[in-house]
This record gives C-alpha cells, sequence and structure tokens, in this order.
C-alpha cells in the first residue's frame, strides 16, 4: 500500500468517525436520542400492556390489572416511590418523569413512569411510579447495523481514492527517480508522464529544468573544451620560440631565465591536457568497454608508477582469489588506470612515509579496490567537494605539492563512466582512504589463486 493511499485511509477513517459522532448528536438534539427510540419501540409491547390494559381500567380495578399484567408478562412490573424514582436521575429525564412522560433505562432494561398526576387510581398514585424491568431491549444489534452502514459507505469511499492515490503515488515515484537519475548525472533524463495526468504540468516544469541545466552545463563544457584546445597551439608556439631564444641567446644569464619561462610553460601545458581529459571524457557518451584482469592492471601500474614511491613506502595488497589471467572487469582498462594512478600519485604527494594499495574480495558482483596513506586525511567537510574540479582542501598544504585540483574529478569521472563509484574516508594508517567500487564479472571461486605480489 503506498503511503499516499494510507493517509488517505487513515484521514477517510477518521472523518467517518467524527460524522458519525456528528450525526448522532445532531439527531438526539433535534429529533431525541436515536437509541432509546429504538429501545421505545422494543419495549412497545409492555407500553401496550400498560397504556391500552391497565390505565383503560376503571379507578377501582386498576391495581387489579396491574397484578394480571404481572402474571402473563415476562417483564416484572412494581410500584416504588416518586422520590426513589427520580433519585440521581438527570434534569431532562426528571422533567419529562414529572410530565408523565416514559423514561427508559437502555442500560437497565427497565422504564418507569407515573402511576398518574392528580391520585386518580387510588389514594396517592401521583406520588407512585411503575417501574418495568426485564424489557426485551437490545439496541446492540441496531447500533451494528449504523455502524456497518458507516463502514461502508467508508469502503467505498476508499475505492475511488485508491485508484486515484495509486495514479498519483506512481507519478509522484516516476518523478523523484528521474531527479536522483539527474542529480546522479544522467542529464538527458526526463519524466514521462502522460498528458492527462494530474502531475503532468510538474513533470513539464522538472523537464524544463532538466533541458535548462543540460544546456547550460554543456555549454560550460564546450566552453572549457574549446579555450583548451585554443590554448595548445599558442602553448606549443612559446616552446618553440624559448627553444628558438635559448639558442639564440647563448646566454648563461638568460638561461636560468629562460628555465623558469620552460616551467610555466610546461605547467600551463599539463593543465591543459588535464582539462581537455576531463571536458573528453564529460562528452564521452560510451565506453570502450573490454574485459581485463585488475591484478594485472594494478600490478603493471605500480610498475610504472615505481619512480614516484623512491622516498615513501608503496604496498599492495590484493586479495588471493584474483586471477592475474582472468577477465574479471568489463570496462575501459585505460581509464580505470588513470583513475587509480591519480589516487596513487595524490597518496605519494600528501603522505608521509606510508602508501596502501589494496583489492578486497570480490563480492555481490562489486570490487572494492583502496588507495591508502598516512598523510593528514581529507576533513569530513570537504569530503564532497573534493572531487570538483580545480577544488583545493587547504591552499597552505597544497602550496608545497603542486597539482592542479583536476585529479580528483578525473579519477570519479573515469570510475563513473566504468560505472563505479569513488568516495573517500579516513585510512587506519591515519590519513586519507580513497575506495573505488567497480562492477565485478569475474568469479573467484574456481580461479587460480594469484601468486604474492611483490612488496616494496
Ligand atoms: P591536486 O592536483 O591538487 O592534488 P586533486 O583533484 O587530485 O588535485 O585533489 C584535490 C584536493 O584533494 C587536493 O588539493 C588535496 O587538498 C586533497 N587530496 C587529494 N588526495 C589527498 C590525499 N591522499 N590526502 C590528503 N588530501 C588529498
Amino acid at each position: 500500500m503506498n503511503r499516499l493511499f494510507l493517509r488517505f485511509f487513515v484521514l477517510v477513517m477518521l472523518a467517518i468517525t467524527v460524522a458519525s459522532f456528528a450525526v448522532y448528536f445532531a439527531v438526539t438534539r433535534l429529533f431525541g436520542d436515536p437509541l432509546e427510540q429504538v429501545a421505545l419501540r422494543q419495549s412497545s409491547g409492555e407500553i401496550f400492556l400498560l397504556e391500552e390494559f391497565v390505565d383503560k381500567a376503571p379507578a377501582d380495578d386498576w391495581l387489579h390489572r396491574l397484578n394480571r399484567v404481572r402474571e402473563i408478562s415476562k417483564s416484572e412490573f412494581e410500584l416504588i416511590p416518586l422520590e426513589r424514582a427520580i433519585d440521581g436521575m438527570d434534569a431532562e429525564h426528571r422533567i419529562r418523569l414529572m410530565q408523565g412522560g416514559i423514561v427508559i433505562n437502555i442500560e437497565q432494561k427497565s422504564l418507569m413512569r407515573r402511576v398518574d398526576l392528580n391520585d386518580s387510581r387510588y389514594a396517592g398514585s401521583s406520588e407512585d411510579v411503575i417501574q418495568v424491568h426485564n424489557l426485551p431491549i437490545a439496541v446492540g444489534v441496531e447500533f451494528r447495523v449504523e455502524a456497518l452502514r458507516y463502514l461502508i459507505v467508508a469502503l467505498f469511499l476508499l475505492i475511488p481514492i485508491a485508484f486515484w492515490s495509486r495514479a498519483h503515488w506512481r507519478g509522484l515515484q516516476h518523478l523523484s527517480e528521474v531527479a536522483n537519475a539527474f542529480g546522479e548525472g544522467k542529464l538527458s533524463i526526463r519524466a514521462k508522464v502522460p498528458e492527462k495526468a494530474s502531475i503532468f504540468p510538474l513533470a513539464q516544469c522538472m523537464n524544463d529544468m532538466a533541458g535548462r541545466i543540460e544546456e547550460l552545463l554543456e555549454a560550460h563544457r564546450t566552453l572549457l573544451h574549446s579555450v583548451s584546445h585554443e590554448l595548445r597551439t599558442p602553448i606549443s608556439r612559446l616552446e618553440f620560440g624559448l627553444e628558438l631564444l635559448r639558442n639564440a641567446a647563448k646566454n648563461p644569464a638568460l638561461d636560468k631565465r629562460i628555465d623558469h619561462l620552460e616551467g610555466d610553460v610546461t605547467e600551463l601545458k599539463e593543465l591543459v591536457e588535464e582539462l581537455l581529459s576531463l571536458t573528453r571524457m564529460e562528452q564521452q557518451k560510451t565506453l570502450d568497454a573490454k574485459p581485463f584482469s585488475l591484478a594485472n592492471t594494478l600490478l603493471e601500474l605500480t610498475r610504472q608508477l615505481e619512480h614516484e614511491f623512491s622516498e615513501r613506502n608503496l604496498s599492495v595488497d590484493l586479495a588471493p582469489g584474483l586471477d592475474r589471467n582472468g577477465n574479471d572487469i568489463i570496462g575501459d582498462q585505460r581509464l580505470v588506470m588513470r583513475a587509480v594512478s591519480n589516487l596513487l600519485r595524490n597518496a605519494a604527494k600528501y603522505s608521509n612515509s606510508q602508501v596502501k594499495l589494496s583489492v578486497e574480495e570480490p563480492a555481490q558482483d562489486m570490487v572494492i579496490i583502496r588507495v591508502e596513506d598516512d598523510g593528514p586525511g581529507v576533513p569530513i567537510a570537504e569530503r564532497a567537494r573534493i572531487f570538483e574540479a580545480f577544488y583545493r582542501v587547504d591552499s597552505s598544504r597544497d602550496k608545497n605539492t603542486g597539482g592542479l585540483g583536476l585529479g580528483l574529478a578525473i579519477a570519479k569521472k573515469a570510475i563513473h563512466l566504468n560505472g563505479g563509484y569513488l568516495s573517500v574516508g579516513e585510512s587506519r594508517l591515519g590519513g586519507a582512504a580513497f575506495t573505488i567500487r567497480l562492477p565485478w564479472s569475474g568469479s573467484t571461486a574456481n580461479s587460480a589463486s594469484l601468486p604474492e605480489p611483490g612488496r616494496n
């Protein structure tokens, strides 16, 4: 049952309960207590005997008739003093009794009425009340019938509400799924809601908004891509010009200046290349997916990065179930290598002395790759933002480490394109722990186990 329907259900039930009480009080006020009417109807036999047989007797025969009725009726007729009868009675009933009316008591299944108002039956008869006990009163059935009537009305009200809320609920769920997917980066996704649905205007607004955001992001990417692309030519010219200048100048004093300039140009070139990689990945719609061995890829990568760890200790810990010859990941090997390489380079930059690359035993079609270090770590408040392009935690911390602020953005994009996730947390080594989750297509149960990897 959907939440919308549940709320309506509770609301309708509450409304019906309140309505039945309102009806009961209104009817009681205008026409008298309906339950009393029912009880009077059910006691009509005894009332008939009293009014049509006993009361119609001549004055001197009245008591005699009453005794005869006592003998034949299943109910008990008795005479009690008026004073006792009105003791504890509410005002309305007391007035009725005093005026000679019938007062009925549903719980005690009894009724009372004054014998008469003017001592006409016998001496002091106006001070006596005739009380009839054991009347055949059973308002429970009437009450249940009434309750059943309200329940049936409520159920019939709930049927159209159920249909209505089901359609709404489905529509809202669809909108929330679309919003989630859009938030996760599927910018082309749009809500598909039939035109006659009541949430159609909302879905349309959402689609328009998504369209505008997609256009803006696309324009932003295109601009970044074009600018980076256009910068390549002047940078190459600068490199070439500096080379010519060095040859022409042949001046050791100028050489130092030229070295600095060349350093700046190289940095600029790296920035442009990184930006181009990122924008290309962001525009990439399909993946060049091929099966490859994760263990082999990571071991190859650590070999390539050996020089980065000349002053740090890199330990590699791959789960024994990983197969070096297996094709256990289906994706773009180059992009996975790029992501892990960016994380390892960062770890080398920010660690004090220890870096660890580990892969856990794959479970539930996912494999976890972790890059940890013993550096300063990433503060909790910064963890979501460090994956944004050009975002750097603390410029004073990053001053010495260099870097462009693009490495993590590229790594995250590369992992996303491969259907995985990248997140950051704390490491037991004391610094940051970057975790990659990738879809796993190999099995570990029957695969040959990997020889213990070499440790640096
Ligand atoms: P950068 O080129 O500046 O390293 P990244 O995108 O790779 O750019 O990283 C963004 C920021 O995240 C870095 O500036 C740094 O502050 C922080 N960071 C990245 N890796 C680590 C790490 N292993 N330990 C601590 N901070 C890190």
